[in-house]
Protein backbone atom coordinates (compact mmCIF):
# COMPACT_ATOMS: atom_id res chain seq x y z
CA UNK A 1 0.00 0.00 0.00
CA UNK A 2 0.63 3.89 -0.39
CA UNK A 3 1.15 5.81 2.96
CA UNK A 4 -0.21 9.60 3.25
CA UNK A 5 0.77 11.03 6.74
CA UNK A 6 -0.14 14.59 6.41
CA UNK A 7 -3.47 17.22 6.46
CA UNK A 8 -6.87 17.27 6.18
CA UNK A 9 -8.69 20.32 5.58
CA UNK A 10 -11.93 21.24 4.76
CA UNK A 11 -12.02 23.73 1.70
CA UNK A 12 -14.97 26.49 2.14
CA UNK A 13 -14.83 28.39 -1.41
CA UNK A 14 -16.52 31.96 -2.41
CA UNK A 15 -16.33 32.65 -5.67
CA UNK A 16 -16.54 36.65 -6.18
CA UNK A 17 -16.50 39.04 -9.24
CA UNK A 18 -13.36 40.54 -7.34
CA UNK A 19 -11.18 40.09 -4.29
CA UNK A 20 -12.49 42.41 -1.07
CA UNK A 21 -10.75 45.21 -0.08
CA UNK A 22 -9.81 45.10 4.13
CA UNK A 23 -13.19 46.29 5.91
CA UNK A 24 -14.91 45.86 2.47
CA UNK A 25 -18.29 43.26 2.16
CA UNK A 26 -19.25 42.59 -1.26
CA UNK A 27 -21.70 40.06 -3.02
CA UNK A 28 -20.28 36.87 -3.88
CA UNK A 29 -21.41 34.44 -6.68
CA UNK A 30 -21.37 31.00 -5.56
CA UNK A 31 -20.37 29.06 -2.68
CA UNK A 32 -18.91 25.54 -1.78
CA UNK A 33 -17.34 22.90 0.06
CA UNK A 34 -14.89 20.34 -0.94
CA UNK A 35 -12.28 17.92 0.78
CA UNK A 36 -9.06 19.16 0.58
CA UNK A 37 -5.63 19.57 2.52
CA UNK A 38 -2.66 18.50 0.56
CA UNK A 39 -2.43 15.26 2.28
CA UNK A 40 -5.61 14.16 2.13
CA UNK A 41 -5.51 15.08 -1.61
CA UNK A 42 -2.97 13.16 -2.36
CA UNK A 43 -4.42 10.17 -0.27
CA UNK A 44 -7.45 10.52 -2.72
CA UNK A 45 -5.57 10.93 -5.63
CA UNK A 46 -3.69 7.69 -5.51
CA UNK A 47 -6.68 5.85 -4.02
CA UNK A 48 -8.85 6.96 -7.63
CA UNK A 49 -6.17 5.26 -9.56
CA UNK A 50 -7.12 2.23 -7.86
CA UNK A 51 -4.16 1.53 -5.49
CA UNK A 52 -4.55 0.21 -1.48
CA UNK A 53 -3.59 3.60 0.07
CA UNK A 54 -3.67 4.31 3.81
CA UNK A 55 -3.61 7.93 5.58
CA UNK A 56 -2.67 8.47 9.03
CA UNK A 57 -3.67 12.04 10.40
CA UNK A 58 -5.67 14.07 12.78
CA UNK A 59 -9.46 15.38 12.42
CA UNK A 60 -11.54 17.19 15.09
CA UNK A 61 -14.53 15.88 16.70
CA UNK A 62 -17.01 18.32 14.40
CA UNK A 63 -19.25 17.87 11.73
CA UNK A 64 -16.52 19.05 9.14
CA UNK A 65 -14.49 15.99 10.67
CA UNK A 66 -17.26 13.01 9.95
CA UNK A 67 -17.54 14.81 6.84
CA UNK A 68 -14.35 14.31 5.69
CA UNK A 69 -14.01 10.67 7.12
CA UNK A 70 -16.45 9.88 5.03
CA UNK A 71 -15.13 11.96 1.92
CA UNK A 72 -11.87 9.60 2.08
CA UNK A 73 -13.44 6.65 2.50
CA UNK A 74 -15.56 7.08 -0.33
CA UNK A 75 -12.58 7.78 -2.61
CA UNK A 76 -11.05 4.39 -1.00
CA UNK A 77 -9.19 5.50 1.29
CA UNK A 78 -8.40 3.67 4.40
CA UNK A 79 -8.49 5.75 7.34
CA UNK A 80 -8.49 3.51 10.56
CA UNK A 81 -5.01 5.99 11.07
CA UNK A 82 -6.55 9.40 11.34
CA UNK A 83 -7.21 10.12 14.93
CA UNK A 84 -10.20 12.25 15.95
CA UNK A 85 -8.59 14.91 18.66
CA UNK A 86 -11.27 16.58 20.99
CA UNK A 87 -8.87 19.48 21.95
CA UNK A 88 -8.82 21.05 18.81
CA UNK A 89 -11.39 21.67 15.44
CA UNK A 90 -10.74 20.23 11.61
CA UNK A 91 -8.24 21.99 9.70
CA UNK A 92 -10.03 24.63 7.50
CA UNK A 93 -8.93 26.75 4.18
CA UNK A 94 -11.05 29.49 3.62
CA UNK A 95 -10.29 30.51 0.05
CA UNK A 96 -11.67 33.45 -2.06
CA UNK A 97 -11.49 33.02 -5.60
CA UNK A 98 -12.23 36.12 -8.43
CA UNK A 99 -13.12 35.99 -12.01
CA UNK A 100 -9.85 36.38 -13.14
CA UNK A 101 -8.98 33.41 -10.97
CA UNK A 102 -6.73 34.97 -8.45
CA UNK A 103 -7.28 34.40 -4.76
CA UNK A 104 -6.65 34.38 -0.81
CA UNK A 105 -6.74 32.15 1.33
CA UNK A 106 -6.47 31.57 5.09
CA UNK A 107 -5.61 27.94 6.26
CA UNK A 108 -6.30 27.38 9.83
CA UNK A 109 -4.08 24.22 10.50
CA UNK A 110 -6.60 22.78 13.95
CA UNK A 111 -5.68 18.87 14.34
CA UNK A 112 -3.03 19.22 11.65
CA UNK A 113 -1.16 21.05 13.22
CA UNK A 114 -1.22 18.77 16.71
CA UNK A 115 0.12 15.85 14.50
CA UNK A 116 3.66 14.60 17.06
CA UNK A 117 5.16 11.36 17.98
CA UNK A 118 2.35 9.55 19.16
CA UNK A 119 0.73 9.74 15.03
CA UNK A 120 4.61 8.93 14.27
CA UNK A 121 3.83 5.93 16.20
CA UNK A 122 0.57 5.04 14.42
CA UNK A 123 2.42 5.57 11.40
CA UNK A 124 5.38 3.76 12.27
CA UNK A 125 2.85 0.25 12.43
CA UNK A 126 1.75 0.89 9.20
CA UNK A 127 5.10 0.93 7.64
CA UNK A 128 6.04 -2.61 6.87
CA UNK A 129 5.66 -3.22 3.52
CA UNK A 130 4.52 0.01 2.43
CA UNK A 131 5.39 0.82 -1.31
CA UNK A 132 6.71 4.58 -0.02
CA UNK A 133 5.44 7.08 2.78
CA UNK A 134 4.21 10.78 0.79
CA UNK A 135 4.41 14.05 2.69
CA UNK A 136 3.76 17.22 2.98
CA UNK A 137 4.30 20.39 5.12
CA UNK A 138 1.08 20.92 6.24
CA UNK A 139 1.82 19.48 9.96
CA UNK A 140 4.72 20.67 12.09
CA UNK A 141 7.96 20.00 11.07
CA UNK A 142 9.27 18.11 13.55
CA UNK A 143 7.03 15.52 12.92
CA UNK A 144 7.87 15.39 9.51
CA UNK A 145 11.27 14.59 10.31
CA UNK A 146 10.43 12.10 13.09
CA UNK A 147 8.00 10.36 10.47
CA UNK A 148 11.23 10.80 7.46
CA UNK A 149 13.39 8.59 9.82
CA UNK A 150 10.90 6.15 10.91
CA UNK A 151 10.22 5.16 7.23
CA UNK A 152 13.94 5.62 6.29
CA UNK A 153 14.79 3.04 8.86
CA UNK A 154 11.95 0.68 7.70
CA UNK A 155 12.95 1.06 4.19
CA UNK A 156 10.27 2.41 2.86
CA UNK A 157 10.37 5.32 0.26
CA UNK A 158 9.88 8.79 1.16
CA UNK A 159 8.44 11.24 -1.29
CA UNK A 160 8.16 14.37 -0.18
CA UNK A 161 6.06 17.79 -1.43
CA UNK A 162 7.70 20.84 0.03
CA UNK A 163 4.68 22.64 0.26
CA UNK A 164 3.24 25.24 1.12
CA UNK A 165 7.16 26.72 0.38
CA UNK A 166 9.31 26.76 3.65
CA UNK A 167 13.04 26.08 4.42
CA UNK A 168 13.98 22.66 5.29
CA UNK A 169 16.25 21.48 7.86
CA UNK A 170 19.58 19.85 6.50
CA UNK A 171 18.87 16.34 8.22
CA UNK A 172 15.76 16.09 6.28
CA UNK A 173 17.44 16.23 2.57
CA UNK A 174 19.04 12.75 3.49
CA UNK A 175 15.97 10.63 4.81
CA UNK A 176 14.20 11.85 1.63
CA UNK A 177 13.95 9.87 -1.18
CA UNK A 178 12.30 12.17 -4.04
CA UNK A 179 11.33 15.95 -3.37
CA UNK A 180 8.97 17.39 -5.48
CA UNK A 181 8.87 21.46 -5.14
CA UNK A 182 7.20 23.63 -7.39
CA UNK A 183 8.84 26.50 -8.79
CA UNK A 184 7.96 28.54 -5.68
CA UNK A 185 8.74 25.71 -3.53
CA UNK A 186 11.90 25.31 -4.86
CA UNK A 187 12.94 29.14 -5.23
CA UNK A 188 12.27 29.49 -1.80
CA UNK A 189 14.38 26.33 -0.66
CA UNK A 190 17.74 26.93 -2.86
CA UNK A 191 17.08 31.03 -2.20
CA UNK A 192 17.62 32.23 -6.54
CA UNK A 193 14.39 32.43 -9.01
CA UNK A 194 13.34 28.85 -10.56
CA UNK A 195 10.81 29.82 -13.41
CA UNK A 196 12.43 26.99 -15.85
CA UNK A 197 14.36 24.03 -17.18
CA UNK A 198 17.96 26.01 -16.56
CA UNK A 199 17.02 26.91 -13.00
CA UNK A 200 15.42 23.91 -12.60
CA UNK A 201 18.28 21.76 -13.11
CA UNK A 202 20.54 24.08 -11.04
CA UNK A 203 18.14 24.25 -8.78
CA UNK A 204 18.22 20.36 -8.59
CA UNK A 205 21.65 20.36 -8.13
CA UNK A 206 22.47 22.06 -5.39
CA UNK A 207 19.49 20.37 -3.33
CA UNK A 208 21.13 16.65 -4.68
CA UNK A 209 24.28 18.23 -2.80
CA UNK A 210 21.66 18.12 0.06
CA UNK A 211 21.69 14.85 0.23
CA UNK A 212 18.24 14.19 -1.58
CA UNK A 213 19.19 11.84 -4.70
CA UNK A 214 16.19 12.48 -7.03
CA UNK A 215 14.47 15.67 -7.12
CA UNK A 216 11.53 16.41 -9.39
CA UNK A 217 10.52 20.14 -10.16
CA UNK A 218 7.04 20.94 -11.01
CA UNK A 219 7.42 23.83 -13.59
CA UNK A 220 2.78 24.46 -14.01
CA UNK A 221 1.62 24.42 -17.54
CA UNK A 222 5.31 24.11 -18.85
CA UNK A 223 6.13 20.22 -17.35
CA UNK A 224 8.34 18.58 -15.17
CA UNK A 225 12.37 18.77 -14.81
CA UNK A 226 13.27 15.10 -13.29
CA UNK A 227 17.27 14.18 -11.75
CA UNK A 228 18.41 11.35 -10.87
CA UNK A 229 22.01 10.58 -9.56
CA UNK A 230 22.23 8.94 -13.02
CA UNK A 231 20.38 11.48 -15.43
CA UNK A 232 18.13 14.34 -16.05
CA UNK A 233 15.46 14.53 -18.02
CA UNK A 234 12.16 17.08 -18.88
CA UNK A 235 8.55 16.06 -19.63
CA UNK A 236 6.77 18.83 -20.68
CA UNK A 237 3.17 19.63 -19.77
CA UNK A 238 -0.06 18.12 -21.57
CA UNK A 239 -1.80 20.53 -23.35
CA UNK A 240 -5.56 20.85 -21.68
CA UNK A 241 -8.34 23.60 -21.02
CA UNK A 242 -7.36 24.20 -17.59
CA UNK A 243 -9.66 26.40 -14.91
CA UNK A 244 -8.60 25.95 -12.20
CA UNK A 245 -5.07 24.17 -11.05
CA UNK A 246 -5.82 23.95 -7.61
CA UNK A 247 -4.71 19.97 -6.59
CA UNK A 248 -2.27 19.85 -9.57
CA UNK A 249 0.49 19.19 -7.50
CA UNK A 250 -1.32 16.66 -5.05
CA UNK A 251 -2.28 14.82 -8.11
CA UNK A 252 0.81 14.47 -9.68
CA UNK A 253 2.39 13.26 -6.55
CA UNK A 254 -0.15 10.98 -6.08
CA UNK A 255 -0.11 9.43 -9.44
CA UNK A 256 3.92 9.27 -9.17
CA UNK A 257 3.38 7.31 -6.17
CA UNK A 258 1.07 4.86 -7.89
CA UNK A 259 3.35 4.11 -10.45
CA UNK A 260 6.34 3.87 -8.97
CA UNK A 261 4.57 1.15 -6.75
CA UNK A 262 3.36 -0.88 -9.65
CA UNK A 263 7.10 -1.06 -10.58
CA UNK A 264 6.95 1.11 -13.06
CA UNK A 265 10.30 3.32 -14.39
CA UNK A 266 10.38 6.72 -12.63
CA UNK A 267 9.98 8.82 -16.18
CA UNK A 268 7.00 7.04 -16.78
CA UNK A 269 5.73 7.90 -13.40
CA UNK A 270 6.82 11.64 -13.78
CA UNK A 271 4.67 10.91 -17.40
CA UNK A 272 1.93 9.83 -15.16
CA UNK A 273 1.96 12.40 -12.84
CA UNK A 274 2.07 15.25 -15.28
CA UNK A 275 -0.85 13.54 -16.76
CA UNK A 276 -2.64 13.60 -13.17
CA UNK A 277 -1.84 17.38 -12.62
CA UNK A 278 -3.28 18.46 -16.16
CA UNK A 279 -6.39 16.38 -15.55
CA UNK A 280 -6.86 17.68 -11.93
CA UNK A 281 -6.65 21.54 -14.12
CA UNK A 282 -9.38 20.90 -15.71
CA UNK A 283 -11.74 20.86 -12.94
CA UNK A 284 -12.76 22.93 -10.03
CA UNK A 285 -12.01 22.41 -6.25
CA UNK A 286 -9.37 19.58 -4.61
CA UNK A 287 -9.94 16.38 -4.22
CA UNK A 288 -13.17 16.98 -6.67
CA UNK A 289 -10.65 17.42 -9.39
CA UNK A 290 -8.68 14.45 -8.96
CA UNK A 291 -9.25 11.67 -11.74
CA UNK A 292 -10.47 8.01 -11.24
CA UNK A 293 -8.72 5.15 -13.36
CA UNK A 294 -10.61 5.33 -15.99
CA UNK A 295 -10.26 9.12 -16.99
CA UNK A 296 -7.07 8.17 -16.21
CA UNK A 297 -6.27 5.66 -18.59
CA UNK A 298 -8.47 7.04 -21.36
CA UNK A 299 -6.14 10.47 -21.37
CA UNK A 300 -3.02 8.53 -21.63
CA UNK A 301 -3.97 6.28 -24.07
CA UNK A 302 -5.19 9.74 -26.25
P1 LIG B 1 1.43 22.90 -7.83
O1 LIG B 1 0.00 22.52 -7.99
O2 LIG B 1 2.12 22.17 -6.70
O3 LIG B 1 1.69 24.37 -7.84
P2 LIG B 1 2.08 22.72 -10.62
O4 LIG B 1 1.17 23.85 -10.85
O5 LIG B 1 3.45 22.80 -11.15
O6 LIG B 1 2.21 22.33 -9.10
O7 LIG B 1 1.33 21.44 -11.22
C1 LIG B 1 1.84 20.14 -11.08
C2 LIG B 1 1.92 19.46 -12.43
O8 LIG B 1 0.61 19.34 -12.98
C3 LIG B 1 2.74 20.24 -13.46
O9 LIG B 1 4.10 19.92 -13.38
C4 LIG B 1 2.10 19.79 -14.77
O10 LIG B 1 2.64 18.56 -15.20
C5 LIG B 1 0.64 19.61 -14.38
N1 LIG B 1 -0.11 20.84 -14.64
C6 LIG B 1 -0.38 21.86 -13.79
N2 LIG B 1 -1.05 22.86 -14.40
C7 LIG B 1 -1.20 22.48 -15.69
C8 LIG B 1 -1.82 23.06 -16.85
N3 LIG B 1 -2.40 24.28 -16.81
N4 LIG B 1 -1.79 22.36 -18.01
C9 LIG B 1 -1.20 21.15 -18.08
N5 LIG B 1 -0.61 20.55 -17.05
C10 LIG B 1 -0.60 21.19 -15.85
Amino acid sequence: PIIVFGSINMDLVAKTPRLPVAGETIKGDEFFTAGGGKGANQAVAAARLGISTQIVGRLGNDDFGRQLLRHLQAAGVQTDGVLVDEATSSGVAVITVDDAGENNIIIIAGANGRLNETDVERLRSKLPGAAALLMQLEIPMTTVQLAAQAAHSAGVPVILDPAPAQDIPDELYSRIDIITPNQLEASQLVGFPVDGEEAAAKASAELQQRGVSTVIVKLGDRGVFCATAEETFFVPAFSVQAVDTVAAGDAFNGALAVALAQGRSLREAVVWGAAAGALSATKAGAQPSLPDRKTFETFLKE
